[in-house]
């Protein structure tokens, strides 16, 4: 399993919206996903129409299993579009507080995760915006890191921070870690404000970083999917949201696919 932290502490540039519909265009590539909420907020819960489980067991029912050292509670939900999920609710404000005071609270995602290592090929982590104990336990869990930047004056404002935690928690505590790139978002390419962005964004990252071709379209019918229960690719299937999801989830397996060779000439 693969498991991507959709990761930036800036607030509504789109971190939910590609997770839901990058995880459900994997999804219909044939992989199998579970995405995780990570977010108080509940965003991508409530996009997948989570409205509760009999047993109400979310993400932070999970954690203080692994606290506990307890048998996990049954968590992940099917979505008809061919993805499971963790939800969340505001309960994970809670948990991230009283995390302060258990031991290598760091580690809590990463343990919480383990048992469905094998169950997956792709597992993408909602996070929310802050770079909180939970998201640094989400970063801490993941192998990448996937930024979406929203098209948009001081998108790069705070990315550094970002860019320092992500050193920080690969230099201290798990090496895997890397930032897979960069996906601008809502774009909308008849400005000149927007194509300045991208502009500014490729000049000033592009030679470190990846950063996605494929650009999501700011459009409607992708904030109406937010609340229709169904990703974009449902909602809109030819859509141009629709169809820059699909082109940027084919983008993360080509990406995948050649790290994984690279890696398997290193060690042959
Ligand atoms: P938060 O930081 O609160 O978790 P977020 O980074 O997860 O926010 P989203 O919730 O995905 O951001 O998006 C913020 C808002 O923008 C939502 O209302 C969403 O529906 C809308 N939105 C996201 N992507 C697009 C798009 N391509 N075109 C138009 N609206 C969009
Ligand atoms: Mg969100």
């Amino acid at each position: 399993m693969k498991t991507i932290a959709v990761a930036n502490q800036k607030g509504g540039v789109g971190k939910t919206t590609t997770t839901v519909n990058l995880g459900t265009a994997l999804a219909a590539m044939g992989y199998k996903v579970l995405l995780v909420d990570a977010d108080p907020q509940g965003d991508l819960s409530s996009h997948l129409g989570y409205a509760g489980t009999e047993n109400g067991a979310t993400i932070s029912d999970l954690m203080e299993s692994v606290i506990k050292d307890e048998k996990p509670p049954e968590v992940v939900i099917h979505h008809e579009e061919k993805v499971d999920f963790i939800p969340s609710d505001i309960g994970l404000s809670d948990m991230e507080v009283s995390l302060v005071n258990v031991m290598a609270h760091e580690k809590i995602m990463e343990q919480a995760l383990e048992p469905f290592k094998d169950k997956y090929d792709y597992c993408l982590i909602d996070c929310m915006p802050s770079l909180g104990i939970i998201t640094v336990a989400s970063l801490v869990a993941a192998d990448r890191v996937l930024i979406p930047v929203q098209a948009q004056h001081f998108a790069l404002k705070g990315l550094v921070s970002l860019f320092k935690s992500v050193n920080q928690v690969k230099r201290r505590i798990n090496p895997r870690l890397d930032i897979d790139g960069i996906v601008l978002t809502m774009v909308d390419k008849r400005t000149n404000l927007s194509k300045d962005v991208c502009a500014a964004l490729r000049s000033a990252y592009g030679h470190a970083l990846k950063i996605y071709r494929a650009e999501i379209p700011v459009s409607t019918r992708t904030a109406e999917s937010a609340a229709s229960t169904h990703s974009v690719l449902t909602y809109d299937a030819n859509g141009p949201a629709s169809l820059a999801y699909k082109a940027l989830a084919k983008e993360v397996t080509e990406n995948e696919r050649v790290r994984q060779q690279h890696q398997s000439a290193l060690t042959r």
